[in-house]
């Protein structure tokens, strides 16, 4: 089946023309990617939906039409009234007798006319207008016919009210009544392009499907909206969230058969939490996760490291990833094996296979049984004792061997094998699970996704692996001199280096890297580039203006919001490090020459957006080399060496520290790491080496 382009969404009304201003209770209809439309009445969303659909079928798209109403009767309610089980002739047989126009409609007489179908009082009650209508009760208990009074659906639905209501807070009947007509026109107009779920089986560029917003919608709606518009946007959004896989998997299990054949069912029943899986976001991080203990000035790179992993957790939703996607994914729930890997003994070789206790001692010649296991074309029948059998890798051992000895150990005629004895009982073959056993957690939730676990996941049959979405890192660059690689620039400007190096290193840790341009030295300007980006990004990484000075706005302006915490790391190349959170945003203010912005963007950085992104902290140990320099360290701080290795394995450094020196950072595949200490390194001495691959470049 080919999944779901979009989503649509419609909270249907059964009452009259609710006038030109939005309101409850008129018609609401909305797709996963657009705000909820209000329609005043039925004429006008017909005809906007007719031309949508069109278009939307054109394109090529498939759609999910999800209506609020019951799609059929309770089962054998609708016999007595068409003559027939068949949901569709009761659609039918209420449009013959529907009239609607936006100021009047006679859905009380219709709900009438299907009572007299009844021995007695029949089921429909309830009736909105003033004066009587013959066979329409005005109460429920006022009915004497034999009544079904719940679909399947409805005894489930905790809430859910019965179809026969026609009036009164809550009630569906009318809606039904008012629904169907615009349901059957839809079925006649788009034909093969459309069919209606659980009744038709077949799969259509457009399903209309049966929702009910209340069965997952139990969030409020945000100050100032419409409930039905609330409603509408956050079903489309959770169907929409859903994987293709499960899409399929809700429209396809577990209907009860009457509900199939003739009552209809309501989409996601029993399935509600994973429905509202779907738009659970964790809560923003709170203002003062940066602070830092009083009394610090200089605080040391460990405390730095604690604070920001105390303090920082995942910020991103959950969502589900085709296997052939997921690469670079960070995995948000184990996965554990469908099946075993292998799920048979198979064999590991091409050659013979025979039941190792028919062997006797020495040379073995041994007869060949007909025919022969491939991979995927398994041997019919059995193996007699004391007969060898054709096997190819891969093939499942055939029934009576459990050994198999190399096709090259074996001289071969058309009728017989020879080979030479002892063969190890259980020899050349995979025993079923010895790779992965069904049931077993073959990948444990945080882990960046690499190929190889994507094989692994697939060698265990799960084709689609819950993820989470990746983390949104906005970078931008602040300072009056900076100019843009590629357009002229005077002698007082710099081209700005290191945006794009930034936006770089955030795609290389998986997330998606957003650039948010060049912010002049002015705060307002940085206020409103801040306030737009926290909207769209859940960390940013700024460089420049970070720190205590006059041109400093970036530390300027995070101070404002009472959030920042300027850290003075006691570390070379980094100057102060402005941390603040805006909007629930985190935001990293780093140094603006190049090589501190790198250095701290990997120290600080990466392991933050790995916490932000569910990977969870990372400390990168190294690997201790001796060294190809000679230096003279002073006591107080932790210095990073831009470095790389020599062939022979030694750590040599650039020859410059200077913090301005892009030339050196494209120059090193790692950094060497120095300590707190004063510390004289001579050649030879062991050093700490830290591959740019352990920072997740
Ligand atoms: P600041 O931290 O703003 O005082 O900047 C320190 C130094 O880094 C100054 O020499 C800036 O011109 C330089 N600088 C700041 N931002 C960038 C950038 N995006 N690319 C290259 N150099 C920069
Ligand atoms: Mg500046």
């Amino acid at each position: 089946m080919k999944p779901f382009d979009r989503v649509l969404i419609v909270d249907w009304s059964g009452g009259n023309d609710r006038g030109p201003r939005p309101k409850a209770d008129a018609i609401w209809a909305a797709f996963n990617d657009t705000p909820a439309e209000y329609f005043r009445h039925r004429q006008a969303f017909e005809t906007w939906l007719m031309t949508v659909l069109e278009a939307e079928i054109d394109a090529g798209h498939r759609v999910f039409l999800g209506f609020d109403f019951p799609f059929g009767l309770p089962e054998g309610m609708a016999k007595p009234i068409t003559g027939q089980d068949d949901p569709f002739a009761f659609w039918n047989w209420v449009t013959e007798r529907v009239e609607d126009a936006p100021k009047r409609n006679n859905r009380f007489d219709v709900g009438a006319e299907a009572n007299r179908a009844f021995e007695g009082v029949g089921p429909f009650w309830g009736n909105g207008l003033a004066r009587d209508i013959d066979g329409l009760p005005r109460k429920g208990r006022s009915r004497t016919a034999q009544v079904t009074e719940r679909r399947l659906a409805e005894a489930d639905a905790k809430g859910a009210f019965p179809v026969w209501q026609l009036a009164g807070v809550g009630s569906v009947g009318s809606q039904m009544i008012m629904g169907l007509p615009v349901l059957q026109r839809l079925r006649l107009k788009f034909g093969d392009d459309i069919s209606i779920w659980p009744f038709d089986a077949h799969d259509t560029a457009v399903k209309v499907v049966e929702v009910w917003p209340s069965l997952t919608v139990r969030s409020q709606a945000p100050e100032g909206m419409v409930k039905d518009a609330w409603q509408v946007e956050t079903v489309a959004r959770q169907i929409a969230a859903l994987s293709p896989r499960e899409q399929y998997d809700l429209l396809h299990e577990d209907i009860p058969d009457a509900a199939r054949a003739e009552e209809g069912w309501i989409f996601g029943l029993g399935q509600e939490a994973l429905m509202m899986a779907t738009d659970l976001k964790p809560p923003p991080l709170s203002n003062d996760c940066f602070a830092l203990p009083p009394g610090h000035h200089w605080t040391p790179i460990e405390d730095a490291w604690q604070i920001l992993q105390d303090r920082l957790r995942c910020v991103v939703p959950q969502q589900k990833t085709p296997l052939a996607e997921a690469q670079g994914y960070v995995l948000a729930k184990d996965v554990v094996a469908l099946r075993s890997h292998p799920p048979a003994a198979n064999a590991a070789v091409d050659g013979y296979g025979f039941a190792q206790s028919s062997l006797t001692e020495g040379d073995q010649l041994l007869p060949l049984h007909p025919g022969r296991a491939a991979a995927g074309v398994p041997l019919q029948g059995s193996v007699p004792d004391g007969f060898a059998v054709r096997v190819l890798t891969g093939a499942i051992i055939p029934d009576g061997v459990d050994t198999l000895v190399l096709e090259e150990d074996c001289a071969i005629n058309d009728t017989h094998i020879a080979f030479r004895a002892p063969v190890k009982k259980g020899a050349n073959m995979r025993r079923a699970g010895e790779d992965s056993e069904a049931g077993e957690v073959v990948l444990r939730a945080g882990r960046i996704l690499r190929p190889q676990d994507i094989a692994l996941a697939a060698s265990v049959g799960v084709g689609e692996l819950t993820t989470f979405a990746p983390l949104r890192i906005g970078v931008l660059s602040t300072g009056d001199e900076l100019a843009v690689p590629g357009t002229p620039a005077d002698q007082a400007q710099v081209y700005d280096a290191n945006r794009p190096m930034l936006l770089g290193l955030a795609r290389s840790w998986g997330c998606t890297a957003l650039d948010l341009g060049h912010a002049p030295d002015d705060r307002d300007a940085l206020r409103e580039i801040l306030n737009r980006a926290s909207e769209r990004c859940d960390m940013i990484l700024t460089s420049g203006g970070a720190s205590a000075g006059d041109e400093d706005h970036v530390s300027a302006v995070l101070e404002d919001t009472g959030s920042m915490a300027l850290w003075r790391i006691a570390l070379k190349p980094g100057r102060p490090l402005a941390l603040g959170v805006w909007n629930g945003t985190p935001v990293f203010g780093l140094p603006g020459n190049p090589v501190a912005a790198f250095v701290c963007a990997l120290l600080f950085g990466y392991p933050s957006a790995r916490l932000l992104s569910g990977a969870g902290w990372a400390k990168p140990s190294g690997y201790i080399v001796p060294a190809a320099f000679k230096k003279s360290k002073r006591e107080g701080r932790r210095e990073y060496y831009r470095a790389r290795l020599t062939p022979n394995g030694r750590a040599e450094v650039f020859a410059s520290e200077g913090s301005s020196r892009v030339s050196g950072l494209s120059w090193a595949t790692g950094l060497v790491e120095m300590g707190f200490d004063a510390e004289d390194v001579n050649q030879g001495d062991p050093v700490r080496f830290l591959p740019f691959a352990e920072f997740g470049i």
